[in-house]
């Protein structure tokens, strides 16, 4: 195994990428070109969302397979519930689990805008009835898992969640998540490193003990972050919007958003973060240079993986 740089207290700090599925062949292929330079990095594990409502399952499941099959890579596959009943999910683990993923991050999904009055019977309301479900699931399907653990994720809030009422509340929803089997979990986007700060301690003083990774996202292109915001409801920092507005050019607006996510993942980690999660948006060259200059890409050639199970580590061939 490849020693990896440390926070400072001696861990390695967890590495982690988000890819969505392509949308189509030309964005696939240029999907697989990052694929191949992110994986050369030798990342934990990279993780594939999935649209609300199953919206993109077949191009999520295919994009997992592969990279099961093609990569050393360990994939994290996202899943979300709302609008899914408990048999439709408990259909989509179980292919999760007989193609080998490991690893899932257990979401609601953001509601539909017109969402029928009458909620479907037997659909699962929050990502906590999910992560039961996914150990129900692992219960039934042990003989499969052999000894193995399926590794849960869940998402959680330096800013407060849209439709929640305060912070703590947040706090104690991702209490519950961790009783209910969550084993870490990866932030939304956040601007200012004490926002990620200030969830950790509020975390803690309630009682989550699983880890709390930073999710930060290359901050490149003014459309970008406004985007970003209209989508998260994260406001960005007024400094960074000025900055990115001022850019002469593309290669400029770069450089500064480049330079602010490394501070914002600096700051993060110096506050003793377990890792990075980088939102890429499939693109590799901003992600790859955020991480050089903070001198956190892993040396060497890719490893060959051999998975062991959920928690195992890759194994160098
Ligand atoms: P939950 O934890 O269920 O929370 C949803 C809301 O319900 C919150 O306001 C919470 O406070 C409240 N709540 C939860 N439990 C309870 C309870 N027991 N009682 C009362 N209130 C409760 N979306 C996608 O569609 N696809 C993706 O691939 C995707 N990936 C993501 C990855 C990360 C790292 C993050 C942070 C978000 C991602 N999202 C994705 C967005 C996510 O689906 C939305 O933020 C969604 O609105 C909430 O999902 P959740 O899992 O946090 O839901």
């Amino acid at each position: 195994i490849q020693a990896t740089p440390s926070s400072g207290a001696g861990a390695p700090i967890a590495l982690s990428y988000e890819l969505f599925p392509p949308r189509n062949e030309a964005a696939a292929a240029s999907l697989w070109d990052t694929i191949g330079e992110l994986e050369c990095t030798n990342p934990d594990y990279v993780a594939v969302t999935y649209g609300a409502n199953g919206s993109n399952r077949d191009t999520a499941m295919d994009l997992l397979n592969r990279i099961l099959t093609e990569t050393s890579l360990r994939p994290l596959a996202h899943l979300t519930c709302v609008g899914s009943t408990a048999d439709e999910l408990a259909e989509v683990i179980s292919e999760l689990l007989d193609h080998g993923v490991r690893g899932i991050l257990a979401l609601r999904g953001d509601l539909p805008k017109n969402a029928p009055a009458e909620p479907r019977a037997g659909k699962l309301e929050y990502a906590q009835d999910l992560i039961e479900l996914i150990r129900r699931v692992e219960q039934r399907r042990s003989a499969l898992l052999c000894a193995g653990k399926v590794a849960i994720g869940v998402a959680a809030y330096p800013t407060r969640h849209p439709e929640s009422p305060s912070v703590e509340h947040d706090v104690e929803v991702l209490l519950a998540k961790q009783r209910s089997g969550a084993d870490f979990a990866i932030t939304q986007v956040f601007f200012h490193a004490s926002q990620y700060k200030d969830l950790v301690t509020r975390a803690r003083r309630a009682g989550v003990s699983i880890p709390i990774i930073p999710g930060v996202m290359p901050l490149t292109s003014l459309r970008r972050v406004q985007r970003l915001g209209d989508l998260t409801g994260v406001a960005p920092s007024d400094s960074l919007l000025d900055a990115l507005g001022r850019a002469d050019n593309a290669a400029e607006s770069r450089r500064i958003g480049v330079a602010a996510t490394v501070d914002l993942a600096r700051d993060a980690l110096d506050a003793g973060a377990p890792g990075i999660h980088l939102y890429t948006f499939n693109e590799h060259a901003a992600a790859l240079d955020v991480l050089d200059k903070l001198q956190l890409l892993r040396p060497g050639r890719p490893l060959v993986g051999r998975r062991l199970g959920a928690g195992a580590q890759l194994v160098q061939a």
